[in-house]
């Protein structure tokens, strides 16, 4: 007897929402999570200013009316604490939490074929059985540190923004360094410029940013926002990023210079993505018009910079505005205006070591009372690499992967019978609106499951034909886009995990926009899921056991 019908791996965003959906099915399934608690991302990453990009009240749920209508959003782009306090309350909320097994961290997942079941290792030394293994494993997980020499050696605190210490840090009156200019370091250095004696920020390579423009949601705006939800889940659903911005659908050269600084006025002053996502759509594939809209954005950092030396420093040169992805900031720009608040440019100066006092570059050595490495993360695939995943014939998936990911929709793998993956490599998840991506996909995964109970089928398994054209056309989407020359972790670049260096692009996202997505995988599924070969049961009468399958 198997010990779940379903094991889902990952209490964040998306494996709170999975489970949400098995407990209501009464299908008898766990979460396994390998932290101390729930939340995901919002658990780990406790660093000074974090929040996300996403006006809040598209992030939020969308599956109960009543969550919709009981949770007030405090900001338009909510912070860390409030949104570890929102996956809680949806826990606390749906009585999630008893299907939840805490500090449980999965070492090995691999399939036996002849009893179809899936057997996990857990570093507890515990093994538990299932028939189905859901994935919600986090895109951006795994925290990767630099590759330095003496990085043991420090005397003071050190850390990852993802390993933020939950206690907090004293800062004031410390000489702090940040290495990286990613998203992360750009909300870490606004936030603590203020609040340290002085900060340093080592900078390999500039990231192009623009501002947050964050608010208070009053009690009027929410309960305006309240009646509206249906409206912005609708527009979230028909935009290719799953937001409440739509592209400018002019042509960019079709319209004049002036109409498009007018634009570009416009979305410089409004909040959120809009610079990004309602910009004209050629900054993404045409070479010109992202010069041109770059030229812009630098210029408006020379606005904000006082140093002309230190603005340049901060203008990207090796990619356009929006190939990456865009941190959205808030006064980033105008923290390198004060005297406490250092930059070092590590592409003149490499650091070469951490020394017992701080960091040693080809130029000189600094001192510090505290090392912060906001150095980004093994991306999309990193979490799965760490656990040892074996499918038919013990093919195991690390080595499939190893130039990476080939998946069908995102979601399956062939000879990974029964492994699904909601927010997988080459998704609809990863570059869309997080929340509203994976809702998609545990929808779809769910519906999968739903089918094959009610079919009496128990086997899954994406045809190798039909994960070769998934893994094709989204490596050919690339080919339109201009971020298949940037070194980010949308191609699955990371110059501290081996193999990730740039030079082999990994094609992690599906870049045909969510409508485009959700039409695919709707249509697989009204077709009777074409490109799954379904196996029934091995024994006669016992397909659908839903005696064993239902939660008692
Ligand atoms: P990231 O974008 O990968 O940035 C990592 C930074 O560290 C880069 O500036 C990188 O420089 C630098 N770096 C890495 N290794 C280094 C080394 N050995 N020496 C010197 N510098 C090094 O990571 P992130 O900032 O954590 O952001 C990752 C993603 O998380 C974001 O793109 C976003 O999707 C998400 N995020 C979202 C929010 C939000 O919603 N507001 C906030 C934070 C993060 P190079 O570029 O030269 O490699």
């Amino acid at each position: 007897m198997i010990d779940y019908e379903v094991i889902v791996i990952g209490a964040g965003v998306a494996g709170i929402y999975q489970i949400k959906r098995l407990v209501d099915l009464g299908v008898k399934a766990v979460v396994l999570e390998g932290s101390p608690d729930l939340g995901g991302t919002w658990y780990w990453n406790r660093y000074p200013g974090c929040r996300f990009d996403s006006e809040s009240y598209t992030y939020g749920y969308s599956f109960s009316r009543e969550l919709l209508d009981e949770w007030h959003w405090k900001e338009k782009f909510s912070s860390q604490p409030e949104n570890l306090r929102y996956l809680n309350h949806v826990a606390d909320k749906f009585d999630l939490r008893r299907h939840m097994q805490f500090n449980s961290r999965v070492d090995a997942a691999s399939y036996d074929e002849a009893e179809n079941i899936w057997r996990l290792t857990l570093s507890d030394g515990r093994t538990l059985t299932s028939r189905f293994v859901v994935m919600t494993l986090g895109l951006l997980s795994m925290p990767t540190l630099p590759r330095l020499e003496g990085m043991d050696r420090f005397e003071g605190p050190s850390f990852h923004t993802y390993n933020w210490p939950h206690e907090g840090v004293e800062l004031a009156g410390k000489r702090v360094a940040v290495i990286g200019t990613g998203a992360t370091a750009i909300q870490v250095i606004a936030e603590i410029a203020d609040k340290v004696g002085d900060l340093t920020v080592f900078q390999r390579r500039p990231n192009w940013a623009a501002p947050l423009n964050n608010s208070r949601i009053s009690q009027e705006e929410m309960a305006d926002i309240r009646g509206r939800y249906d409206e912005i889940f609708a527009t979230c659903a028909r935009t290719p990023g799953g937001f409440e911005h739509e592209p400018d659908r002019r042509g960019f050269w079709e319209v004049s210079r002036e109409e498009r600084l007018k634009l570009w006025d416009r979305l410089y002053d409004e909040p959120g993505f809009g610079i990004w996502l309602r910009n004209f759509r050629e900054i993404f594939t045409d070479e010109a018009a992202n010069a041109e809209f770059s030229e812009y954005i630098a210029d408006r950092i020379r606005r904000r910079v006082k140093d002309p030396e230190v603005a340049e420093k901060l203008i990207p040169r090796d990619h356009g505005f929006g190939v990456q992805r865009v941190p959205l900031e808030t006064y980033y720009y105008e923290a390198y205006n004060r005297d406490n608040v250092h930059l070092v440019d590590i592409s003149e100066t490499p650091i070469v070591s951490v020394t017992e006092r701080g960091l040693r570059t080809t130029e000189r050595d600094y001192d510090f009372d505290i090392i912060v490495y906001a150095t980004g993360f093994d991306a999309i695939t990193g979490a799965f690499d760490h656990i040892e995943i074996q499918g038919v014939g013990g093919e195991k998936l690390g080595e499939k992967w190893k130039d990476g990911p080939s998946t069908f929709l995102g979601m399956m793998i062939s000879g990974f019978p029964n492994l699904l993956m909601p927010a997988g490599p080459q998704s609809g998840s990863a570059s869309t609106n997080y929340p509203r991506g994976i809702e998609t996909g545990v929808n779809w995964c769910t519906e999968l499951l739903k089918y094959m109970w009610a079919h009496g089928l128990e086997r899954a398994e994406a045809t190798r034909a039909a994960e070769e054209r998934w893994t094709r056309h989204v490596t050919e989407m690339y080919a339109m886009m201009l971020m298949r020359k940037a070194k980010s972790w949308f191609t699955g670049y990371n110059s501290n995990v081996a193999g990730h260096e740039q030079g082999r692009i990994r094609y992690f996202v599906y870049n045909g926009g969510a409508p485009k997505y959700v039409n695919t995988i709707t249509k697989v599924a009204q077709s009777g899921y074409e490109g799954i070969v379904f196996g029934p049961s091995d024994e006669p009468g016992r397909s659908g056991r839903s005696e064993e399958r239902l939660a008692v």
